[in-house]
């Protein structure tokens, strides 16, 4: 059993716990898992939700570090929690290892989390949400996610947040930034780091080409995505970023933009857990598991359509 009132009152120990709960896959605990969310859910929503990408390298645990600290100097309550595309095969966990932010996690206002196995539905940010609401029952008021910059992760990542930051290098490139459009369009802000030493008029020089950029991908609402630049390493320009994120949040809240843009996401999860839940439940059904390899064998021979494969397996 999960104390909750200990939770609530920010005990480590009862959150730790209820995020071993909810990242447990074993139905029973999913069960007991989705009752404690919901007697916490009236204590969730408080915070600001912050996603944070980037490639690997581009400064992000040395940020979030910076940016980590400076928000608990001003009296916030800060979870790090972090969403890893990488499989467990290949490698392990890029952002799980203990190293990372080693002077935020020393804080008594921050809570850092590695991303959880995987093999959950909802892909591998689902956990994540839940474990952001437990979070705010448990008194953070600024939840950061972070996520490499590569595939899927960023869409998911992007999807549960009011904010979501790109961090980038000073590197006037698309190219050499892997940045794909779509990651734009996803961006509330661009953030240039390492704008110092000899990359600052580099950095200078990427700003102004991202914003450029940025003008155009601009489709109205009450935020313009910004871009601007910050040394994570020398701690500049990162008060600005949470000067920038309380902007967003006063004139999301004042417009109702915020409120409707986390309604959106609930909507879009609720739709993306009914789609997984169906085919999770259509491959467990047994004339499915048997049929399933005659029929594909026969597609592949060229012998039947794929459609027609799928139209008799779900008749
Ligand atoms: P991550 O892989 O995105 O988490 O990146 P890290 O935070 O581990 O940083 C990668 C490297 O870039 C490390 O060697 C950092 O010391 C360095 N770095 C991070 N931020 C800055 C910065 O603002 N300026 C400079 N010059 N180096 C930085």
């Amino acid at each position: 059993m999960i104390d909750t009132a200990a939770l609530r009152a920010g005990n480590r120990r009862a959150l730790a716990k209820a995020i071993t709960l909810v990242e447990s896959l074993r139905a029973e605990h999913r069960a007991e898992a989705q009752r404690l969310l919901e007697a916490l859910l009236p204590h969730t929503g408080r915070s600001i939700r912050v996603g944070i990408s980037g490639i690997p390298g581009v400064g992000k645990s040395t940020f979030i570090e910076a940016f980590g600290i400076h928000l608990i100097a001003a009296g916030h309550r800060v979870a790090v929690l972090a969403v890893d595309p990488s499989s467990p095969v290949a490698g392990g966990s890029i952002l799980g290892d203990k190293t990372r932010m080693e002077t935020l996690s020393r804080e008594d206002g921050a809570f850092i989390r590695p991303s959880p196995s995987q093999g959950a539905l909802g892909g591998v940010a689902h956990k994540t949400r839940e474990t952001m609401l437990l979070c705010e029952a448990a008194g953070y008021d600024v939840i950061i996610v972070e996520t490499v910059g590569v595939g899927q992760s960023e869409y998911e990542v992007a999807s549960m947040v009011d904010f979501f930051l790109v961090l980038m290098l000073p590197n006037a490139g698309d190219e050499l930034q892997g940045i794909k459009r779509g990651i734009m369009e996803l961006a509330d802000a661009l953030v240039i780091n390492k704008a110092d030493g000899e990359s600052l008029g580099l950095a200078n020089r990427t700003r102004q080409h991202y914003q450029n950029a940025m003008n155009l991908l601009s489709h109205g609402g009450f935020w313009v995505p910004r871009v601007t630049t910050c040394s994570a390493a020398e701690k500049r320009g990162i008060a600005e970023v949470w000067q920038m994120i309380g902007e967003y949040r006063q004139g999301g809240e004042a417009s109702g933009e915020l409120a409707a843009r986390r309604a959106r996401q609930n909507g879009e999860w609720l739709r993306k857990l009914i789609g997984e839940m169906l085919e999770q439940r259509f491959r467990a059904d047994p004339r499915v598991r048997a049929e399933l390899p005659r029929l594909e064998a026969r597609v592949v021979r060229g012998e039947i359509t794929p459609y027609s494969a799928a139209m008799q397996l779900l008749g």
